[in-house]
């Protein structure tokens, strides 16, 4: 269904036993991949998925950390024979990042396509998947990812009937296309659809503090993946001058923004075990994991 893969957990530089943070979602056959840190095409692999099937790049920020991956990547995507599209997004600064950074990977076999953005918002669709892009508190400009996949409302093939809509249109109406008959009447899915129903949403933030935007963004989110870049107490001080988040504070905001499930990321390389401060975090918001490398989860619409 809407498929969720954290490829690595690491902040600032990728170690042997953890690579650096980047989030792989997949749905309907397409793919999103938020950040690109060196070594990410390496995590995918581990986890047996193709970089030919990624569509789209966002970026979080330009720290090192979140886009040096990109040219070895690119190369990869290449050599799996992507022919299709990539769009690349992220704040402004994109382009120039992008053609620095691609100088090294010349002649690639596929169009790429730029988006940049500098304002507090962004939304855009990719192949399905509904892309809020949002403004968190770095020491650069950097965004937060919240990503949704909408659910239709239920067909009513009762009301389908009563209109007299043909039986060849009913699929079309499903997937949300308007139809016209031979006799020129025109159908529209309003007719037959219902309400819209809860979809799935999952929301990622990292290299930032505590922000009111991701409070509000991950909202009902069925999973939020948020930075805990320190466990140990002793840290907050280097947390806030850093910009980065302590263990509670993602704990915290998963609580306030009331998501289902809480997965940390983006470890300091001196955390050598994330579990050592986990209860920490638990304490404040239960359904948090101190993730590792590769964490998956396939996300499901409720039953009904
Ligand atoms: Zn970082
Ligand atoms: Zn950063």
């Amino acid at each position: 269904m809407f498929d969720v893969t954290l490829l690595g957990t690491g902040g600032m530089m990728p170690m042997p036993y953890r690579y650096l943070t980047s989030l792989m979602l997949r749905y309907g056959g397409n793919g999103i991949l938020i950040d690109c840190g060196e070594a990410t095409q390496c995590a995918l692999r581990k986890k047996s998925l193709s970089p030919k099937g990624i569509d789209a790049i966002l970026f979080t920020h330009y720290h090192a950390d979140h886009v040096s991956g990109l040219p070895g990547m690119m190369l990869s995507m290449a050599n799996a024979e992507r022919t299709e599209p990539v769009l690349l997004a992220g704040p402004k600064g994109l382009e120039r990042i992008v053609r620095s950074l691609l100088v090294i990977a010349q002649g690639l076999p596929f169009e790429i396509k730029l988006m940049e953005y500098g304002g507090s918002e962004e939304d855009f669709d990719v192949f399905g998947m509904h892309v809020k892009a949002f403004k968190v508190n770095h020491n650069v400009t950097c965004y937060g990812y919240s990503v949704t996949v909408k659910r239709a409302g239920r067909f009513n093939a009762e009301e389908a009937k009563r209109l007299g809509i043909p039986l060849e249109f009913w699929n079309p109406l499903q997937k949300g296309n308007t139809c016209r008959g031979e006799d020129g009447s025109v159908y529209t899915p309003d007719m037959v659809m219902g309400e819209e129903r809860r979809g799935l949403k999952v929301t990622y933030t990292t290299d930032t503090r505590p922000t009111k935007s991701i409070e509000v963004n991950a909202a009902g989110s069925d999973l939020f993946i948020c930075e805990g870049m320190y466990g140990d107490p002793a840290d907050a001080g280097k947390a806030r001058e850093k910009k980065h988040m302590m263990f509670t504070e993602a704990a915290e905001l998963a609580r306030s923004a009331g998501v289902q499930e809480l997965w940390l990321t983006h470890y300091s390389p001196s955390l050598n075990d994330p579990r050592e401060y986990i209860h920490l975090a638990r304490d404040i918001f239960p359904e948090t994991a101190a993730s590792k490398d590769g964490r998956h989860k396939e996300l499901n619409y409720a039953e009904e």
